[in-house]
């Protein structure tokens, strides 16, 4: 695998989406590179944000929403709804 290609799994490690022998050849990568230590460090909170959701997502429930005539109704209400709040205030 060329180094330009390691330097691009940093994100796919970082996830631990990458099967065995991958993740093997990127933490070598990983040792001499410190660029990808840099970049690494950087999806420490994306790495935190998704675990979160993934421990509050109920099991059996997609993880991804799909966008349909109810989610965009219940999400204009709630619109509606914070922009009476703000008028209200005023
Ligand atoms: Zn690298």
């Amino acid at each position: 695998m060329r180094t330009l290609d390691l330097h691009r799994d940093v994100g796919a490690y970082a996830l631990g989406v990458l099967d065995a022998a991958d993740a093997f050849r990127f933490e070598d990568h990983l040792m001499e590179c410190p660029s990808c230590a840099l970049r690494l460090d950087g999806f420490g909170a994306v790495r935190t944000q998704l675990d979160a959701y993934a421990r509050q997502t109920p099991a059996g429930v997609a993880p991804v929403a799909v966008a349909g005539q109810e989610l965009l109704y219940r999400l204009l209400e709630r619109a509606d709804a914070v922009r009476g709040r703000r008028k209200t205030r005023r």
